[in-house]
């Protein structure tokens, strides 16, 4: 399938050049898909407002009603699933399947969503004085600026979208620059399910196109309530601080680095295949990929062979051919920080196996690399960074209390997993001294999360949570009611002040 047949099918018009437009570029071989023009700060502040006005109607929707709106978009999506699966393999370099996975990820939140709109639940409290009603109540926050970054170029905006649409916001997504196609492509599905929905504003949900400015643009704006950001630890940096300063709230989903601890009864073959997909599923490309692995010693010998042998027969190429399970990375700058952090890893004395570009014939614009297995005795200096490409340090060790500390020994705190078949040590694991990360798996990889629970990370990873569970919360303001249906005046703490 030729690439304007796969943005034909997603419903992406042919592009013109634009003066002083953003390109959009395939990773699958580097060629040009279309340039977009980014919206000036003059347009930016027309649709935060719009946002604004969007707000003081769909806030008083009644949130079953703000459900039905994400049930219909999650059918328009369920259509057209293959379509919007190609365009993320095209334009992010996701294999197929992983691509076809973001898209269900996206039905999956919104029926989420839809359920959730029947339960937005306060508290009823139990209140000191007579004749007194305390009562918890939650009520929407106003509009919504979600930052994405272009590694889950549709689903991670839909985490923050259905759940926020349902609370009664309104939402302004900018998407990363390198993936605006596919933000194009979903969030015109979301405009004609408004279209066709009389209680719902055009303006609940825009899209803002642009760079790092635009995303400024929100984080500074007094009107926007809650900045939810996705992408590295950098930008949180620099964002975070700018919305505490006019007392906005921020959702962080920053940079991981995250681990997995092979136990000495641990399952080796179901190690290896869980490993091996958290480690260079997306080329390394996920928040929670596989980053360090620590192996007990008595076991390094049957694993590291294992390792070795899956990571040189891995299929790499185009994400769209079956078969392929190691796409490109997203660009050239991806492929410099892979080298650089192996050339780092080498001068330190780790042996590096693998990591050398790879050039699938026709393809030679894309940055193609063979995934990394880096072994080294005890960790290095480089292990303590997030690079976002497939590089994985394996690393022994002896006592679980030593694995566990080199785990924590970052100042990430996504995502993390043991595998084992102690049930002591999996408890260890878990319990309070044990993984200090969002995400604590056991017998299963640290990447692949599913939407019911919520979704984040401690430390550097900047604390949010997205997704299941609570997340909602975050979407909403919580207001504290006293209702007074006697006909005395009682004072709590039991003050006297007596008026007459
Ligand atoms: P990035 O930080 O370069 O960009 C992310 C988004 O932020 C883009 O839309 C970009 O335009 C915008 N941006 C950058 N600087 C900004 C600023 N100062 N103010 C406002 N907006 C700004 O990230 P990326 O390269 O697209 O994505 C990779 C990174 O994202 C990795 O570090 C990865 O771990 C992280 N990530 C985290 C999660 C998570 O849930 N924790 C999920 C996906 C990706």
């Amino acid at each position: 399938m030729n690439y304007q047949a796969i943005l034909q099918e997603a419903g992406i018009p042919a592009l013109a050049r634009v003066e002083g437009g953003i390109e959009t570029r395939t990773p699958i071989d580097g060629s040009a898909l279309g340039q977009l023009p980014a919206n000036n700060p003059a347009a930016v502040e027309a649709r935060i407002q719009a946002s604004l006005s969007a707000f003081q109607t769909w806030r008083s929707v009644p949130a079953p009603l703000r459900g039905e709106l994400l049930r219909r978009f999650a059918e328009r999506v369920r259509q057209d699933k293959q379509a919007l699966g190609r365009l993320i393999s095209l334009e992010a370099g996701k294999i197929l399947s992983e691509g076809l996975g973001e898209v269900q990820e996206v039905i999956d939140i919104c029926d989420f969503a839809v359920g959730l709109s029947r339960q937005l639940y306060g508290l009823t409290i139990a209140s000191e004085r007579p004749g007194h009603h305390l009562l918890e109540r939650w009520h929407p926050l106003g509009p919504v600026g979600v930052i994405t970054a272009f590694n889950f170029p549709m689903a991670v905006w839909t985490w923050n979208a259905a759940l926020a649409l349902v609370c009664g916001d309104t939402v302004l997504w900018k998407p990363s620059e390198k993936t605006m196609l596919c933000a194009l492509a979903l969030h015109r599905r979301l405009e004609e399910v408004i279209a066709g929905f009389p209680a719902a504003p055009a303006a609940i949900s825009q899209l803002l196109i642009g760079r790092r400015p635009v995303g400024e643009q929100l984080t500074d704006h007094p009107a926007v309530a809650l900045v939810s950001a996705t992408g590295s630890t950098a930008m949180g940096r620099a964002l975070g601080p700018r919305v505490a300063a006019r007392f906005g709230r921020t959702l962080l989903e920053l940079g991981g680095n995250n681990a997995a601890i092979v136990g000495p009864t641990a399952d080796v073959h179901l190690s290896l295949r869980a490993i091996v997909f958290a480690a260079v599923g997306t080329a390394g490309q996920r928040c929670t990929s596989l980053r360090r692995l620590f192996v007990h010693r008595s076991l390094l010998g049957a694993l590291s062979p294992m390792l070795r042998k899956a990571y040189a027969s891995l299929p790499i190429g185009s994400p769209l051919e079956a078969g392929t399970l190691v796409g490109p990375l997203i660009d050239g700058a991806a492929f410099e920080h892979m080298q650089s952090a192996l050339g780092a890893a080498r001068q330190a004395g780790a042996t590096v196996v693998g990591g050398e570009r790879v050039q699938p014939p026709g393809l030679g614009g894309g940055f193609y690399v063979r995934p990394a297995l880096v072994e080294a005795d005890q960790p290095i200096a480089v292990m303590s960074e997030e690079t976002f490409a497939p590089i994985l340090y394996v690393v022994p060790y002896d006592s679980f209390e030593g694995a566990v500390a080199m785990q924590n020994d970052v100042r990430q705190g996504l995502s993390s997993a043991i595998f084992t078949n102690d049930m002591r040590e999996a408890e260890a694991f878990l319990s309070a001294t044990g993984s200090d990360c969002g995400i604590a798996n056991v017998n299963t990889g640290p990447s692949g999360a599913e939407i019911g629970g919520a979704f984040g990370g401690e430390k550097e990873t900047g604390g949010g949570r997205e997704s299941g569970s609570d997340s909602w919360k975050t979407y909403m303001r919580r207001q504290t009611q006293t209702v007074n249906y006697s006909r005395q005046m009682p004072l709590a703490q039991g003050v006297q002040f007596p008026v007459d």
